[in-house]
């Protein structure tokens, strides 16, 4: 009699402890009962290759890999979608029959799911997005923003070298604007995104001025850690529409475990306080 293959996946970073994602993938493995695994990977980035090589044949069906790891895994994949390459960094992996690397970026599918879920009435197409930071994050929001129709992102980073790089990858609708200035444009804001790493626990506060918020512009923070973060707390109290960070963490998952899987996972009310616990 030949036993049934267990199915196992991984996310794999440098360092790995801190990461959600065991957790949420976990969660969806046993509420579909699936008797699967997925575990935390802490890999050098020297080692990124040999380990990525020899997964499929240890049994896994796929990985998540996370900083700093994102750009070289889509150097080392056989076969990447269109949204990693726009993208430029990859962060889901499909390890297919023959042994080859598929590599995705689900990240901002689950940007746009979350605010779809959050604030269903959000129409990307009525007026600019701000988009504050300019990093790995910020590269899958300005694609994902583009891609359902954003007129215009007015880009915003401390390093402004690295918005400009943005808007050389991204084209006419980007224009950068000097971190210093952005409380200029906040006005104009249809949707106001921060993608820098201000207001997380532990990271100074996000220092921009909200004077001119308008409160018809929906906000969202990518940071998680708090879940209200000030930027959320400020655009609530001059009556924005807001959405927190976990939801895009959560559906930036769905891909990848349909994919290594088979179902269809659903990010439930019961899998955010899951992860929050
Ligand atoms: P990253 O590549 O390191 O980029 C960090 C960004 O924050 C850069 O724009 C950086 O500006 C800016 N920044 C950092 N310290 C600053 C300071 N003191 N003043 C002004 N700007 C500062 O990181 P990332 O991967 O893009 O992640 C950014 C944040 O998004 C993190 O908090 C991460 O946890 C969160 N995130 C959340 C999700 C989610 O699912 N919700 C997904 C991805 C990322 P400079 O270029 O000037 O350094």
């Amino acid at each position: 009699m030949t036993l049934p293959k267990i199915p196992l996946a991984a996310v794999i970073g440098h360092p790995i402890a801190h990461s959600k994602s065991p957790q949420l993938h976990g969660h969806w493995l046993k509420s579909h009962e699936i008797p699967g695994y997925y575990v935390p990977m802490d890999v050098l980035p020297d080692d990124l290759e040999t380990v990525l090589r020899t997964m499929h044949k240890m049994g896994y069906v796929g990985a998540n890999v996370t900083i700093p790891h994102k750009e070289r895994a889509l150097e080392i994949a056989d076969q990447v979608t269109d949204r990693a390459t726009l993208i430029g960094a990859a962060n889901t992996l499909i390890f297919l029959e023959d042994g080859k690397i598929l590599a995705d970026n689900t990240d901002g599918y689950g940007f746009i799911q979350n605010i779809r879920n959050g604030a269903p009435d959000w129409d990307p197409t009525t007026g600019p997005a701000v988009v504050l930071g300019a990093g790995g994050a910020a590269r899958a929001v300005v694609a994902s923003l583009l891609d359902v129709g954003v007129p215009e992102i007015l880009l915003s980073n401390r390093t402004r070298v690295r918005a400009e790089q943005l808007r050389d990858d991204f084209g006419a609708r980007v224009t950068v604007v000097e971190w210093v200035q952005v409380n200029t444009v906040i006005d104009q804001a249809a949707t106001l995104v921060n993608t820098t790493s201000l207001g997380m626990t532990g990271k100074p506060e996000l220092k921009v001025s909200l004077e001119g918020l308008q409160a018809s512009t929906l906000v969202t923070d990518l940071v998680y850690t708090p879940l209200q973060t000030e930027l959320i707390k400020a655009a609530q109290a001059k009556g924005c529409q807001t959405v927190d960070g976990l939801g895009m963490l959560l559906h930036q998952g769905v891909p990848g475990f349909e994919r290594w899987f088979g179902p269809r996972p659903d990010v439930t009310e019961d899998l955010r306080q899951a992860i929050l616990g």
